[in-house]
């Protein structure tokens, strides 16, 4: 399985926002972010003017490293999207939104994507009832999102309930705090996206894809 092996914080240093990568200490004065550390490299600091393709680079590497995406898995968003005949930026933008280590986040049983992707990988969660260790996996509406009720998984996810209480979306329902359960209730729309990135200028991200 592909991944970023890359530090992580470089990422958002590389894109000058907060892509919230690290859980709990990206809310602290830790982050650099906060603390305003320049760019990574060694011209991180030199003042270059963006071309307008550069615009649209980095619009597009912003949204792949905020849901963890790697180049071919957006490729097939993109060509997924590019099928449906509504807004294909949108409907690239839900389709993120509708991958099972998204929902495990966001429905607050892990503090960061990447911590839900590692839950969804070692075989924590269960999709309908059934055993699903693959993150990229899109869910539809009515599916239900379980903690496995194992001592060691039940742990993992209520820590992380307990200690940050989930915002969650219009379209994800918890079921059961004590074991930790929740149901995907309708397919995520525009207006569901994580709000931490619904600034994201889709359009650009299109254009470029489509060059
Ligand atoms: Fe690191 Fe999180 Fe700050 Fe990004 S938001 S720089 S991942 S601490």
């Amino acid at each position: 399985m592909a991944r970023f092996i890359d530090p992580v914080c470089k990422r958002c240093r590389r894109e000058k926002v907060k892509l919230y990568l690290k859980g709990s200490r990206c809310y602290t004065p830790k982050c650099p972010i906060d603390r305003e550390a320049p760019p990574p490299g060694m011209h991180g600091l030199r003042r270059s003017k963006v071309s307008e393709y550069g615009i649209r680079l980095r619009e597009k590497q912003k949204l792949k490293f905020f849901y963890g995406v790697l180049e071919r898995q957006f490729r097939r968003y993109f060509e997924l999207a590019g099928r449906s005949p509504a807004n294909t930026g949108e409907v690239m933008l839900t389709l993120l939104e509708r991958r099972l280590d998204n929902v495990v986040h966001r429905l607050g049983f892990a503090p960061s994507r990447p911590a839900a992707r590692s839950l969804v990988a070692h075989g924590h969660v269960l999709v309908n009832g059934r055993k699903c260790d693959i993150p990229s996996v899109l869910l539809r509406a009515g599916d239900s999102i379980k903690v496995k009720t194992r001592e060691r998984s039940l742990k993992l996810a209520r820590t992380n309930l307990q200690s940050t209480p989930p915002q969650v979306p219009d379209f994800l329902m918890i079921t059961n705090n004590d074991e930790p359960e929740g149901k995907m209730t309708r397919l995520p729309t525009r207006q569901d996206v994580d709000p931490r990135i619904s600034d994201i200028r889709e359009q650009l991200i299109i254009e470029i894809a489509t060059r």
